[in-house]
């Protein structure tokens, strides 16, 4: 199936929703990595997104070019032709871009699709997230509302964030005096502000004492109930229509009691990439300790080329993540469910 459109995206948000699943939304740098997602998705039969950070799009477009929306369109572009193949939908994001980079990575990125549907060919992203959460609140909204207006305008969803996500993702550290939690107020403004522009569509990273990254059990807190109080306000104030589709970060690690919980309270996109990136080289390093003498040339011998082929390894290291997001379509409740024409299964 092709990458999905704004319609089928907005569908698939909310079955989500109504079905109390999430979809995975998993960080790729690489072609390898994108087609590992692919299969992934494909093998559990449910639809999901594929993302791309500042540092994995800088990545993707060579270490001498360092370009960071290069990249992302490069992977977004490989995503395009090679999804046709899989029997599932896949949407299309950015991942966190920090107001002072938003010149250098969303804006080229959103003039792009602009320029695609000005020449009557599909969005290249689906959506991209401005993540705000570094500055005051109202700072926060003063860029995302302008930008959701300019989004509306090419069927892009914008994710924001408020609150913040703890830990480090792409080299950006989050201040250990951050604001890991959420309150009802800060929802209740984003809800007074984005909504006002009608007829657009926005996702919010609320936190709940997410962390990125993998830490040792119980040095992370999480309270998902935050989550419901900040619905419950929300809805009460501003009637059903508001209820906020959610996005969980920092998901790698999470323990599954408040993965589902934080289901139940409308999470509809969880991003993990921690995990997927240990499965992905987790099963490098098996290939090279168990083929020590292919992999290098030692002692005046010659080494393997075929256990030194990067394609050996690398095509382990795509099944090895394939397998960890079929894990997260089952932890995430999405397994089973893709939209796909002739799958029954409607939650
Ligand atoms: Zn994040």
């Amino acid at each position: 199936m092709p990458v999905a459109n704004y319609a089928r995206y907005c569908e698939m948000l909310d079955r989500a929703r109504r079905g109390r699943f999430a979809y995975p939304a998993i960080n790729v740098t690489s072609m390898s990595t994108a087609n590992a997602v692919l299969k992934g998705l494909a093998e559990s039969r449910c639809d999901g997104i594929i993302q791309v950070s500042t540092g994995g799009g800088a990545f993707a477009s060579g270490s001498a070019v360092k370009d960071m929306a290069l990249g992302a369109i490069s992977i977004a572009e490989h995503v395009h032709r090679v999804a046709e193949r899989y029997p599932v939908y896949v949407a299309l994001h950015t991942d966190h871009c920090q107001a002072d980079t938003l010149k250098s990575f969303v804006l080229p990125l959103v003039e792009e699709t602009e320029r695609r549907r000005a020449a009557g060919r599909p969005n290249l992203f689906n959506g991209h997230m401005f993540d705000g959460s570094a500055l005051p609140l109202n700072d926060n909204l003063d860029i995302a509302v302008p930008l959701l207006e300019r989004f509306r305008k090419s069927d892009l969803i914008l994710e924001i964030e408020a609150g913040v996500v703890g830990g480090e993702e792409d080299g950006i550290k989050a201040s250990s005096a951050a604001k890991l939690y959420t309150t009802p107020e800060d929802t209740l403004e984003v809800a007074r502000r984005l909504n006002a522009v009608t007829g657009a569509r926005y996702l919010l990273a609320a936190t709940f004492g997410n962390v990125h990254g993998v830490y040792k059990p119980g040095s992370v807190k999480l309270n998902p109930s935050i989550l419901k109080d900040c619905q419950a306000t929300v809805v009460r104030t501003f009637g059903e229509a508001a209820r906020f589709d959610l996005v969980f970060h920092g998901g790698s690690g999470s323990d599954i009691r408040d993965i589902h919980e934080a289901l139940d309270y409308g999470v509809v996109k969880m991003n993990v990439d921690t995990d997927m990136q240990y499965a992905f080289t987790r099963a490098i390093v098996d290939h090279c300790f168990k083929n020590y003498d292919g992999v290098l040339r030692t002692d005046g011998e010659v080494g393997n080329k075929k256990a030194y082929d990067p394609r050996s390894y690398l095509t382990l290291a795509e099944k090895a993540m394939a397998q960890r997001v079929t894990q997260a379509a089952t932890e995430l409740r999405t397994a089973g469910t893709t939209m796909m024409a002739g799958t029954p299964v409607d939650a």
